[in-house]
């Protein structure tokens, strides 16, 4: 009977040294531990023995099952074992893998060149001052100087919501309302949209314009000049050459178009100057009497100046930008290059 018992405990031991799963393990545990295992069938045949026998065969009984059960342990804690440093290797992270990128938004050009430019105005004591997009005939036309039979309106394709309401075609109408809020001195520029019925190469319905305003006893056309000039340097950089040109703008007397030195050929002729070796940036003027007359300054009293110029127009040369539609295709391609 202990020899038979020796053979089992040797047959246990070396079916568990071949498991190799936890699986494995516990079936060899039914096998031989279990309710109908090889041990406790051996234990339910002790009443054949004398009771003299028992004990000692009980005894060895014991012994096998200790030595089976901690077998079990120790074999099932070193399949343990295995199947945690596989899991843990197959989960190790590479530190030396390349990091996934978040990719980080980017200023809109326009938005850079109107920051800049709000900026270089605003150490020079310039406030910013904004208006409704959708605007009345009054603030847009009637009030700068521009009545119903003007035909400077046919200057600007606009569009109407019926007969006096209309989306703004530049950002002097925030001029007229600046100025019916506040008594002079006045020192404002306008930054915003504004829309016109036209759409090409260098013209979009939608664009984006900065109105500028300065009004106070005794400022001349010298300040103009001044501030533009200086504006300009700061933008472009000091050795840009700047002139101005007469012109005509129904809400500015005298008038002028300023231009600089070409940005691509400095001055010696390509084909974006069109050969003159000058490009158009803004225009401006001394604002006229008649435009102070609708808000309510006299002006016999004060003088001032406006300018107006296109973003969209001063991005491209800033950037070398050929066609104004990229800067509203919002391909990220292109607006990542700024
Ligand atoms: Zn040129």
């Amino acid at each position: 009977m202990k020899d038979k018992l020796e053979a089992l405990l040797d047959q246990a031991l070396s079916e568990l040294a071949q498991a190799s799963t936890e699986e494995g393990v516990q079936e060899l545990r039914v096998k031989y531990l279990g309710k109908k295992g090889e041990l406790t069938s051996v234990m339910k045949g002790l009443g054949a023995f004398t009771p003299e026998e028992r004990p000692v065969i009980g005894q060895v009984v014991n012994t096998v099952k200790g030595k089976l059960e901690e077998a079990f342990e120790v074999r099932g804690g070193e399949i343990r074992e295995v199947v945690k440093s596989a899991r843990l290797s197959a989960e190790r992270i590479d530190v030396t893998l390349p990091g996934r990128r978040r990719s980080l938004g980017s200023k809109h050009p326009i938005t850079l060149v109107t920051e800049e430019i709000t900026s270089i105005f605003g150490a020079l004591g310039f406030a910013v001052a904004e208006g409704p997009e959708i605007e009345l005939d009054f603030y847009n036309f009637e009030a700068l100087n521009l009545p119903k039979d003007h035909p400077a309106r046919d200057m600007q394709d606009t569009f109407y919501f019926g007969e006096s309401v209309l989306l703004r075609t530049h950002t002097s109408p925030v001029q007229i309302r600046t100025m019916l809020k506040q008594p002079p001195p006045v020192r404002i520029i306008a930054p915003g949209t504004v829309y016109r019925c036209d759409s090409d190469a260098t013209h979009s319905p939608m664009f984006h314009q900065v109105e500028g305003l300065m009004v106070d006893k005794g400022i001349t056309f010298g300040d103009l000049k001044g501030i533009l000039t200086l504006f300009i340097s700061q933008l472009f950089g000091s050795d840009i050459g700047v002139r101005l040109r007469p012109s005509f703008f129904p809400f500015t007397e005298p008038s002028a178009e300023v231009d600089i030195a070409c940005v691509i050929c400095r001055g010696k002729g390509c084909r974006v100057c069109k050969e003159t070796g000058w490009l158009e940036i803004l225009g401006a003027g001394m604002v006229d009497p008649e435009v102070y007359r609708h808000v309510g300054y006299d002006s016999e009293l004060y003088t001032g100046f406006a300018f107006g110029m296109g973003i969209e127009r001063i991005a491209m040369l800033k950037y070398g930008i050929a066609d104004m539609r990229l800067l509203f295709e919002n391909d990220l391609r292109f607006l990542k290059q700024f």
